[in-house]
């Protein structure tokens, strides 16, 4: 059985990147559209066969309780507005797909896990990266110890911000790049220990004349230590373009560039002394197609999805001990 998913905000990521992958899935599709927009509800809605039912706008979402259609609801709006769409799926009885990052605060997150859990219902959020075959490969081959054991993980992640958007509003993204781009550096250096750090350190250097920099952070970088005594070094930047990291361990390193992009992902291993590009294979399914139908299965099956509302709680709390850092220059040790 496929299960229906309702995608709620028709911006740039679910029109260009999401909507068109339903068409591959196996266990997916795509039902019903949200949008506060009458002509995107229209266009899309004719352009992807969804019946004026099964559209809906901000006024009327709560009514997706009753359209026994819609068994996932996909929240790709800005991120001040994750926490509360998710929240009323889930009291909607449905279950949730949440983009990244999860929300813009822990607590929010919290009472996001909590609303699932009340509801009987999944959570799980939009880290595509775990459903990529070079970086599951990268993980495997880290915990592994494919290049011995892991000492330093360097994550690079950054793009240089258009000015006037939604990204660069603190009241509407939470931050500025490390709730955006910074967070796949995070989430990457927790995959690829598989460990949660015990200490935070975090410089931020923003230019305040720069007009796009007015509520928000541009580059913040922050290091990790975990108990294994890895130490993972990160970039998160608005102003320089990134996406790239490495695993170096005792016996050479794993380098993916690029490593989180929407394809094109390559790797090159170091071992021995030998330097190679690894070939891997593409997978039977991409990226996208993988985490839809996951969630899907996870729903049909009652598993718990391998990024669940706990792994987003998880980046935000990290989150949140990163800006601590920066502000108060110093070392942030966690619990
Ligand atoms: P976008 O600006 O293209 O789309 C945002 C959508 O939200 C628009 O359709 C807009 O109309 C709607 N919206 C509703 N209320 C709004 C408001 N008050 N202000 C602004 N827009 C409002 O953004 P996007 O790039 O599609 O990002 C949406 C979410 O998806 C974000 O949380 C982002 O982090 C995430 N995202 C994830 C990936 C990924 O690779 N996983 C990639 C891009 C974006």
């Amino acid at each position: 059985r496929k299960l229906g998913y309702a995608i709620v905000g028709l911006g740039g990521y679910a029109t260009r990147q999401i909507m068109p992958q339903f068409r591959n899935c196996r266990s997916s599709r795509l039902v019903a559209l949200v949008s506060g927009t009458p002509e995107k509800l229209a266009r899309y809605g004719d352009e992807y066969g969804i019946p004026k039912t099964h559209r809906y706008s901000y006024a009327n979402y709560d009514r997706i309780r009753d359209n026994p259609d819609i068994d996932i609801v996909y929240v790709v709006l800005p991120n001040n507005m994750h926490a509360e769409y998710s929240i009323r799926a889930s009291q909607a009885g449905k279950h949730v797909m949440c983009e990244k990052p999860m929300a813009v605060s822990a607590a929010e997150c919290e009472a996001m896990i909590a609303a699932a859990k009340r509801a009987n219902r999944k959570l799980m959020i939009g880290y595509r990266s775990r459903f990529e075959p070079h970086n599951v490969l990268a993980i495997q081959l880290a915990r592994q110890a494919h290049v011995g054991r892991t000492r330093i993980v360097t994550a690079e992640h950054g793009f240089n911000a258009q000015p006037n958007q939604w990204r660069l509003d603190k009241a509407l993204a939470g931050g500025g790049s490390l709730m955006d781009i910074g967070i796949y550096s995070l989430n990457a250096a927790r995959y690829l220990t598989g460990e949660e750090p015990v200490s935070v350190t975090a410089v931020e250097s923003t230019d305040k004349s720069d007009p796009r920099f007015r509520t928000v952070e541009d580059q913040i970088n922050f290091m990790l230590r975990f108990p294994s005594g890895a130490i993972a070094d990160c970039v998160s930047s608005y102003s320089s373009n990134h996406n790239r990291y490495r695993v170096v361990g005792t016996d050479g390193w794993i380098d993916l560039e690029p490593a989180t992009s929407y394809e094109g992902q390559r790797m090159r291993i170091r071992k021995d002394g030998k330097e190679a590009v690894r070939d891997v294979p593409p997978g039977p399914v991409n990226q996208f197609v993988g985490q839809l139908d996951h969630l899907s299965e996870c729903a049909l099956t009652g598993r718990q999805p391998i990024v669940a509302g706990e792994e987003g709680l998880a980046d935000l709390r990290l989150i949140e001990a990163i800006y601590r850092s920066a502000r108060e220059g110093r070392q942030i040790k966690l619990a």
